[in-house]
């Protein structure tokens, strides 16, 4: 078993279900929260299973880098070294070294590219990037492509097409033939018995659900799955041929790419709708790095599956803050004396509990509890947008 999703409800285009993975349920559709270090950051992994994160997002490029996939790996995955027993899914890379690195040159083998910490080289190709994925362990892992810019020129976007297709055939191989080397065998872990019943203690304490008592065979008998992504760029065309191309090379999942990378909003709304005409009813849909509060309801209703965005916790760790009233930012004078809630119609633990003028106070004086309660709201908002959804298909 690596992923088994199962559709219970459908509504109009919305479909709501549930995808199996080899650490848990996730129900769909479903917002996940980016854990870019192994963190999602200013939120304890216990705080995220109380709001009831299902699946989290790491970023490859950052844990290739530091703290580097030999020692995660022989920590047991990022499971195990951030305790986190729910599942990961994590990106390919590919993303962050197009937009964070310097000097990457690239061709038909990879990328090679300067880390934005201390300089040094690296190379990421297709194969490079599955085996990071496999050494991290995260239950879904993404093929490496290549994000193609926008605007971009018709020989452009399609050379890109073309490209992203060759790598994601070499992505399909290289996690055939090594999908067997995931680091999930929690008792060959070099960490010491302590931790490990610890782990389990917790994994078994705040998951509930039927295969708890069996989470390790679980994962024992399991793989990773593997997404293929469809490129394409503005271009419907070119849209249809990617992900007939990639549907035939054959994953366990299909995501969109190369969208919110500063087109119009509803130019991605078309290649959304349209794309998605042309990817398996039967399989999750993942679209990459969107939105707003109203754009993640608005997609899950055209039947995406799954969504990933810094925006919740980046807009929180500088004050801005999504409420069912609208945007507030905290850091403004008039909240300096108002004892409402930030949102008298969430029921998070900050709403209850503090008021604007103390959350306005903790943000002026530059205190870390302000990231770490902004976050919390807006993280619980987005999931409890998800939430409503779901119950409304
Ligand atoms: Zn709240």
């Amino acid at each position: 078993m690596s992923l088994r999703f199962e559709i219970t409800q459908t509504n109009g285009t919305a479909r709501r279900g549930c995808l199996n993975t080899p650490h848990g349920p996730v129900e769909t559709p479903v917002f996940m929260p980016v854990g870019t270090q192994a963190t999602v950051k200013g939120v304890p992994q216990h705080v995220l299973e109380e709001l009831e994160v299902q699946i989290l997002l790491g970023n490859t490029y950052h844990l290739y880098l530091r703290p580097g996939v030999d020692l995660i790996r022989k920590l047991g995955g990022l499971h195990r070294f951030m305790s986190w027993p729910r599942a990961i899914l994590t990106d390919s890379g590919g993303f962050q070294v197009f937009s964070l690195s310097d000097l990457r040159k690239v061709n038909e083998e990879g990328v090679t590219f300067r880390s934005h910490l201390d300089g040094s080289s690296h190379f990421l190709s297709p194969e490079k990037s599955v085996e990071v994925q496999i050494g991290l362990g995260a239950d879904i892992i993404m093929a490496f492509d290549e994000c193609t810019e926008y605007p971009a020129e018709p020989k452009r976007i399609r050379d890109s097409m073309e490209l992203t297709l060759r790598w994601a055939a070499r992505c399909k191989k290289y996690f055939e033939e090594h999908k067997d080397e995931v680091p999930w065998s929690y008792q060959q872990s070099a960490i010491g018995p302590q931790a490990v019943s610890s782990f389990e203690f917790q994994v078994s304490r705040s998951l509930d659900r039927p295969q708890n008592s069996n989470q390790e065979s679980d994962t024992r008998n399991s793989t990773q799955a593997l997404f293929g992504i469809v490129q394409g760029g503005m271009d419907r065309a070119l849209r249809k041929e990617s992900a007939e191309r990639t549907i035939e090379i054959g994953f366990d999942g299909y995501a969109i790419g190369g969208l919110s990378v500063g087109e119009p909003r509803t130019l991605t709304r078309e290649i959304v709708e349209s794309t998605l005409e042309y990817l398996p009813r039967d399989k999750p849909r993942y679209l990459m790095g969107v939105g707003t509060p109203e754009e993640i309801a608005a997609y899950a209703k055209l039947g995406i599956e799954m969504m990933d965005c810094v925006l919740p916790t980046r807009a929180a760790r500088h004050g801005l803050l999504f409420t069912s009233e609208g945007k507030i930012s905290i850091k403004q004078s008039r909240y300096a004396t108002d004892q409402s809630p930030l949102d008298p119609n969430c029921s998070c633990r900050v709403c209850h509990r503090y008021s604007r003028a103390y959350l306005r106070h903790l943000y002026a004086a530059n205190e870390v509890l302000a990231q770490v309660l902004n976050t919390i709201h807006n993280l619980f908002y987005y999931l409890d947008t998800m939430r409503r959804v779901r119950h409304s298909i």
